[in-house]
């Protein structure tokens, strides 16, 4: 079974190709430039031509992936622009994430004869929205429709996490639609994963903390820098990128996975109790009187506003994700590995 991942030079698809080959497919990788590419050889070369990549420069370009679509079996699609990467015209966000997406559904719908089943990357962002009671529950019933609004409102001045999210609103709702709208015509169907904040080992290669992919250098300047209480006691929703990896690779397997979107979430906690759990795993980081990493204020009350019901996702995907405190402890392990 041969696979097309989008964006495969990315963070979280660098750990779904390496489990996808080592569950048995085989991968075809888009990048946008060649020098993307350049990760794949000390990763995957071992896997031989089970694994290939092609560039696919523009993603937005009606046809783009034409040739790519033929004779895989199935999509991941995981391309889209993260947070940061735009000089802030929110199009710069929705432009890629909608066309790109709707390129790559009707080159399957022209070209993509053997394709069984496409899975998107979509994110809870989609989901969340910021105008909640205490304690809400986000499930999959819910859509993140105030950030469309919030960027009307404010276009490029919006916040660049409001366009970001927006951008995948508009994207998840522009591939269901299409999905609708050609049931009848296609082979395939569409599964969404939802994940919140993802974290974990990077495959990527790292020179400094700028090179770290958008949700790890959250995690990293709220682990490792100075932060207000404000931000230490906001709460944010987290899942391993190897757990995000699986579920996309057993979405492939799992019938009933088909015209579903699925949260994959781990918890919700706050940044301040994170800090909490690695000085009980690593009191070293916080001893003496120069600490290696900023305690922050362990006292700060917990308050944690919002979480995610994630259980349609383990029911269907029959997962168990890694603990928070198995996270901490491998971003660590991991960062000290590369010194
Ligand atoms: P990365 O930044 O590591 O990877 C993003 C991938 O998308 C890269 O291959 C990147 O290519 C490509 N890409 C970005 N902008 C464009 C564009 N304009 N045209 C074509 N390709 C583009 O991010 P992640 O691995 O974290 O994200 C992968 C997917 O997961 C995205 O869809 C993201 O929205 C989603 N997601 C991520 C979460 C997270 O916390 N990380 C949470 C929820 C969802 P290049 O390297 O050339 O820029």
């Amino acid at each position: 079974q041969l696979v097309l991942v989008t964006g495969a030079n990315g963070y979280i698809a660098l750990w779904t190709v390496r489990r996808l080959l080592e569950e048995g497919f085989s991968v075809s990788a888009t990048v946008r430039a060649e020098s993307k590419a350049e990760v794949f050889q000390e990763l995957f070369a071992s896997y031989g031509d089970r694994f290939q990549w092609v560039e696919v420069a523009d993603i937005t370009k009606e046809g783009a992936f034409d040739v790519a679509v033929r004779d895989v079996d199935a999509i991941e699609h995981m391309a889209s622009p993260l947070p940061g990467s735009t000089n802030g015209n929110p199009e710069e966000y929705s432009g890629p994430a909608v066309n790109g997406t709707l390129s790559l559904l009707r080159s399957a719908l022209k070209f993509g004869s053997r394709v069984k089943r496409i899975v998107m990357t979509s994110s809870v962002g989609a989901i969340v929205r910021i105008n909640i009671p205490q304690d809400f529950v986000f499930d999959e019933s819910h859509w993140g429709d105030e950030f469309l609004q919030a960027v009307k409102e404010h276009g490029s001045a919006a916040p660049e996490l409001v366009k970001y999210r927006a951008s995948k609103v508009l994207s998840e709702r522009a591939a269901w639609d299409f999905y609708a709208e050609h049931k009848a015509q296609i082979g395939w169907d569409l599964v969404v994963i939802n994940p919140p904040v993802v974290i974990g080992p990077s495959l990527n290669h790292l020179k400094s903390p700028d090179d770290l992919n958008i949700s790890l250098l959250v995690w990293y300047q709220n682990i490792a820098k100075e932060q207000s209480d404000t931000l230490l006691g906001s709460t944010y929703a987290f899942v391993d990128v190897r757990d995000v990896a699986e579920a996309h690779v057993v979405a492939l397997k799992k019938a009933d996975a088909g015209g579903e979107r699925i949260i994959v979430c781990e918890g919700t906690t706050t940044w301040q109790d994170t800090r909490n759990i690695l000085s009980n795993l690593r009191p070293e980081f916080y001893a003496g009187d120069k600490p290696v990493l900023p305690r922050g204020n362990p006292d700060l009350q917990r308050q944690v506003l919002f979480s995610y019901n994630a259980e349609k996702g383990k029911r269907i995907l029959k997962l168990k994700y890694r603990s928070i405190e198995e996270i901490t402890v491998d971003i660590i392990a991991d960062f000290e590995a590369r010194g």
